[in-house]
């Protein structure tokens, strides 16, 4: 099956991205969110990342005027999907949120409609049974920044067709991404596999008066010869989803420590609207962050 028409749910960090990488590799995208107000951000965003495209990676001006040609966006769920092959959710990291919003979808959508889940830690079997359509409900998770970390994981559960996996790997391929089949539902796929238990270790580090977050990230920096720190990627996840990746923890585990640390993200980076790079300030000041000043690691 050819992807004609590509719908994205959620305009947030990911969804945002996810789009603009659609639309810059000629798909027509359409993204959809609740809120008005989050449309604009989107809007905004895509006109950054042009910028970034233009200045960073040379792409032509006819390239960039084409994706915006391909871009539209709507805060009606039925326009969203009307002619949609291809969706990917990227709403927000709460299990209730997303069942609640797949049986809002379900009547909605075509036959055709291939739906895929950009969660990063929900399983697709946990969200399949609200989508009418579990054939065709798959997860197909990006990395962020998604032109950057391009790789692209596909991940079905026991009652995803072949075929249908299959035309989600080459989509991947169409739009820039490393397509990463991975063959049994895994809880964070391959990367959060690995990603997950090192941010967990570096916040355990800081928040308990261990180390310092910037020593921290040297430490990492350093002595595996990565671009960026545990904090340096914490501030790129986004303050939201950590700490929705932290209450989860604490509600299958029931630990206060977790409880406590949730409560000090949010009361030293998210209320003050510190969310990370999206929002200019995290653990460090963007857009000139100082783990890319040749001095840092001195
Ligand atoms: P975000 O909070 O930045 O964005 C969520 C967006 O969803 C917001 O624009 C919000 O207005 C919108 N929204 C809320 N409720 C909605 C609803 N019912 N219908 C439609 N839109 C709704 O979150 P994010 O960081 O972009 O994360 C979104 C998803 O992407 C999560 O599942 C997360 O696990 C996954 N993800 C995030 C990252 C990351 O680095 N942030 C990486 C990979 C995957």
């Amino acid at each position: 099956m050819e992807i004609e028409n590509f719908t994205v749910f959620g305009g947030g960090v990911l969804g945002a991205q996810v789009a603009w990488q659609a639309a810059i590799h000629g798909i027509k995208t359409i993204v959809y969110d609740i809120d008005q107000q989050a449309i604009e951000l989107c809007k905004a965003k895509h006109k950054s990342f042009a910028k970034l495209f233009k200045e960073r990676f040379s792409l032509p001006e006819e390239k960039l005027s084409n994706a915006f040609e391909l871009l539209s966006y709507t805060t009606d769920l039925a326009q969203a999907v009307a002619q949609a092959d291809l969706t990917s959710e990227s709403i927000p990291e709460n299990i209730d949120i997303k069942i609640e919003f797949y049986k809002k979808l379900s009547p909605l959508l075509p036959e055709k409609t291939i739906l895929t889940t950009n969660s990063s830690t929900l399983l697709p079997s946990m969200l399949a049974p609200y989508t009418g359509r579990k054939e065709k409900f798959l997860a197909l998770h990006f990395a962020n920044p998604v032109w950057e970390a391009n790789i692209g994981e596909v991940m079905g559960h026991k009652d995803t067709s072949p075929e249908v996996f299959d035309t989600v790997v080459k989509f991947a391929s169409k739009i820039g991404l490393v397509p990463i089949p991975i063959h049994k539902e895994q809880p964070g796929y391959v990367l959060n596999s690995l990603l997950i238990p090192l941010l967990e270790a570096a916040q355990k580090l800081y928040f308990g008066g261990v180390s310092d977050y910037k020593s921290i990230d040297k430490t990492w920096m350093i002595s595996t010869g990565s671009k960026l720190g545990p904090f340096g990627i914490i501030d790129l996840v986004g303050m939201n989803t950590v700490y929705n990746i932290i209450m989860l923890n604490y509600k299958r585990k029931g630990e206060k420590a977790l409880l406590e640390r949730a409560q000090k993200i949010k009361e030293q980076f998210i209320d003050k609207g510190k969310l990370g790079v999206a929002t200019g300030q995290g653990f460090y000041k963007y857009p000139n962050p100082e783990y890319q000043d040749p001095d840092f690691l001195k």
